[in-house]
């Protein structure tokens, strides 16, 4: 047998890979037709694959790689505390410093009150912590029955039982007999495809008061918390309204429902600010974060709660836990890529200069003939497809063309973009420069210009 390494020859690499590599939201003919491109190493905002071919990864990989690859720091810390202290667990009275010093960090950072930090291992595995974390706080405050979640419909709040049935992803829903009891839905604030003729800003205000009704159909002291992303990422990057989260704010307030901000996506600068809880002005309970906590180097999450939710917890004992919740390897890369972010100035770096220039040009794209609306909060941005810019018909009963666009188009052209139904998205490295996202505008146009 070959020993597999990036020298061996594409095909053959494909071909041990798609034999023996059941791989997430991906076909077994979609690998055995073309085979996986194959990601031999990468550094700042670009992938290099094993035909020695340069991707601009402007998704940077999945929503996580905020400050580029190929940082050294990170993996110098990593093997200084593999040396040290590889693994010990934070269960039972035991801690370490990587997993005190981030909590630390965290509470710093995150807004209000929210002071406590309980370790996952990503967003998926956090959100479920959320879900017991909640119903237990409501219980330990003597009221069992208030243990409903409403979440959105169109929402990604991770792929365990707990995230898939919290996340509103119907097709999710169907493999697996979810979502677990317990969970209510409202409609999602995407004016572009839902919104028909009325004024946005009524629209926002209308999908937010649904909230109220779904609170009042199930009774307010049956309902423990209401999940939202801040900004939905993987439903498409759809921003909602001005009108929206404020009107959910002042619900949550008046019937004491826990607001949880998740903020896997939006965290860590996306949105130009720490936590898109503070671009849109939202005052969660409890925030689940990942992904640009370590800029994806390691696997961690984390549920950040306000000093009323931990002193409940506290009081009795949360029987939760994971074997690597507050892993110290990943607690020591996730805080020296805090240390980077906050010591190289990337966020202002985002808000000053690749924000405001990614605005400009992603707007530009408006007057391509496909192109409906551009949306873009950060370096988080989307445009809606449309074959009738007036109507704003969906390219939904043409299911293939955006894919194609994404898949076919956009890699032709070394350009990782995502399609979400007919919206194409990014989420590129916060350290991208104007010269890389003129370079990304210019690849993008060029891939909807061939699939015109
Ligand atoms: N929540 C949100 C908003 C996400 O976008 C994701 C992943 O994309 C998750 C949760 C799940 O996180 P993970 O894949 O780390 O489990």
């Amino acid at each position: 047998m070959n020993k597999i390494t990036n020298h061996l020859p594409t095909a053959e690499l494909q071909a041990i890979d798609a034999a023996h590599h059941l791989h997430p939201f991906t076909t077994g003919d979609e690998l055995t037709q073309k085979g996986a491109r194959i990601i031999a190493s990468a550094k700042g905002i670009y992938l290099k694959d094993s035909e020695g071919e340069e991707i601009l990864d402007a998704m940077a990989g999945l929503w996580c790689v905020n400050i580029g690859y190929g940082r050294d720091e990170l993996a110098d810390v990593a093997a200084r505390q593999m040396r040290e202290l590889p693994y010990y667990n934070t269960f039972f009275q035991t801690s370490h410093v990587p997993a005190i010093a981030l909590a630390q960090k965290l509470a710093e950072l995150a807004p209000g009150d929210l002071n406590h930090v309980f370790y996952a291992n990503g967003g998926s595995d956090a959100n479920d912590t959320n879900i017991r974390m909640v119903r237990t706080y409501w219980a330990e405050k003597g009221q069992p029955e208030k243990k409903t979640i409403i979440s959105r419909w169109n929402a990604y709040h991770g792929s365990t039982i707990g995230g898939t049935s919290l996340g509103g992803m119907k097709g999710m829903h169907e493999q697996g007999d979810l979502p677990i009891p317990g969970i209510e839905f409202i409609e999602q604030p995407n004016w572009w495809a839902e919104g028909g003729d009325m004024d946005p800003e009524d629209f926002g205000l209308a999908r937010a008061r649904e909230l109220e009704e779904k609170i009042l159909e199930i009774g307010e002291d049956k309902v423990a918390a209401f999940i939202a992303e801040p900004i939905q990422g993987a439903g498409g990057v759809i921003v909602a309204p001005d009108s929206y989260w404020p009107e959910i704010q002042r619900i949550c307030d008046k019937y004491e429902i826990l607001l949880i901000a998740d903020e896997v996506i939006c965290g860590f600068g996306r949105t130009g600010n720490w936590f898109g809880s503070q671009t849109l002005d939202i005052r969660p309970d409890i925030m689940t974060v990942a992904k640009g906590l370590s800029s994806g180097y390691a696997p961690i999450g984390a549920s950040i709660v306000s000093d009323e939710v931990a002193k409940v917890l506290e009081a009795c004992e949360f029987n939760h836990g994971y074997t690597y919740s507050g892993h110290p390897v990943a607690c020591a890369v996730a805080l020296e890529n805090l240390r980077i972010l906050e010591e190289e100035g990337i966020l202002e770096h985002v808000q000053n200069v690749a924000a405001p220039h990614l605005a400009e040009k992603w707007k530009s794209l408006e007057d391509h003939p496909m192109v409906g609306e551009a949306k873009i909060v950060g370096l988080m941005a989307s445009i809606a497809l449309t074959p009738n810019k007036e109507t704003r018909a969906s390219f939904a009963a043409d299911a293939g063309t955006v894919g194609y666009i994404t898949r076919e188009c956009c890699f032709g052209n070394n350009l990782i973009m995502r399609h979400v139904g007919d919206r194409m998205i990014i989420s590129p490295p916060l350290v991208i420069t104007p010269e890389e996202i003129d370079i990304l505008i210019e690849r993008a146009r060029k891939s909807l210009d061939e699939a015109y």
